[in-house]
């Protein structure tokens, strides 16, 4: 029996929804839609001083008015740390007390630059460090992990080589993203995760650490990112690309999505459509695999009556 899909939008309340953001909510929203399956909203708002009062507010509601539904939720990552707590005793023998600042690691000569900066020589792993007032890292499987993304192909990561083992509670208690995603999206019973391109890289640690605690691993999508003119990737404090400001301007939500679901590859031409009228058209392989870069005439597509 194949299973219902439960796909999730995961968003961070840290600034305003951008084209990109909205552009992953959609496709994730779509992949759940197109297979009837069920939509879980989860606003990962772990990091207190990173949130802005307020912006959970406005995502959520710019995502209503782009047609962007959901069954359940909005869940809340703050509300579930006594889930995360639980998962880390489950870990207990796989994760180390660790003293070592991220400033000095990096300027620990020797150790090689990895996908996300130096990676962990190993300095504490035998250290027998106790856990309190120290960060908590993972100690990681060695080789390759290999999945199949839906939109990435089968890709393959070394975490032992390019990260190391990687802090799943910081020392100042804070859980790491890492850890609480996976802990979410296997309570929520998600198997399908849809998410920006810049999260491809975290796949593997997080299949190691499901692996770790015996949950089951999801379907992977990661969307491509969207770029501005100059080829940069967007940033929540540019308001150019804010859907809040385009909404503002008078741009309607059908405009908005008919370019996201063109640039998806979902539609020949941008047309404006409501988000339903693009579920017939959605399937996986058709989604768009390199990055879209977003330039004048797009925007002012969107503003033209
Ligand atoms: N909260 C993350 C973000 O906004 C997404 C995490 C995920 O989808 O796994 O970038």
């Amino acid at each position: 029996m194949v299973s219902e899909v439960r796909g999730r939008y995961a968003p961070s309340p840290t600034g305003e929804l951008h084209l990109g953001n909205a552009r992953t909510a959609l496709a994730a929203w779509l992949g759940t839609r197109a297979a009837n399956g069920t939509f879980v909203m989860r606003v990962e708002d772990l990091d207190p001083p990173r949130v802005i009062p307020g912006a959970e507010a406005r995502l959520l509601d710019d995502l209503a008015w782009l047609g962007i539904d959901w069954d359940e939720g909005p869940y809340r990552q703050s509300e579930r740390l006594p889930l995360f707590a639980e998962a880390l005793d489950r870990l207990e023998g796989r994760v180390f007390g660790c003293k070592c600042t991220r400033a000095e690691l990096k300027q620990l000569a020797s150790a090689p630059h990895g996908v996300d900066g130096p990676v962990y020589p190993g300095t504490c792993r035998e250290g027998g460090l106790p856990a309190l007032g120290c960060a908590l890292r993972f100690r990681v499987a060695p080789g390759e992990v290999c999945f199949d993304d839906l939109v990435a192909g089968s890709v393959c990561q070394d975490v032992a080589g390019q990260v190391g083992d990687f802090v799943v509670r910081r020392a100042d208690g804070l859980f790491a993203y890492q850890l609480a995603v996976v802990v979410d999206d296997a309570l929520m019973g998600i198997n399908q995760v849809v998410r920006g391109h810049d999260l491809l890289d975290s796949t593997a640690r997080q299949i190691q650490l499901q692996e770790a605690l015996g949950f089951p691993r999801p379907a992977y999508a990661h969307v491509p990112l969207v770029l501005d003119a100059e080829g940069n990737r967007l940033a929540k404090r540019d308001r150019a690309t804010a859907i809040r400001d385009l909404r503002e301007a008078g741009v309607p939500a059908e405009r908005l999505i008919g370019l996201l679901g063109w640039s998806l590859g979902l539609l020949p031409a941008p047309t404006p459509v409501a988000a339903r009228e693009l579920v017939a058209a959605f399937a996986w392989n058709r989604l768009e695999t390199s990055p879209w870069r977003c330039g004048a005439t797009d925007l002012s597509w969107l503003m033209a009556r």
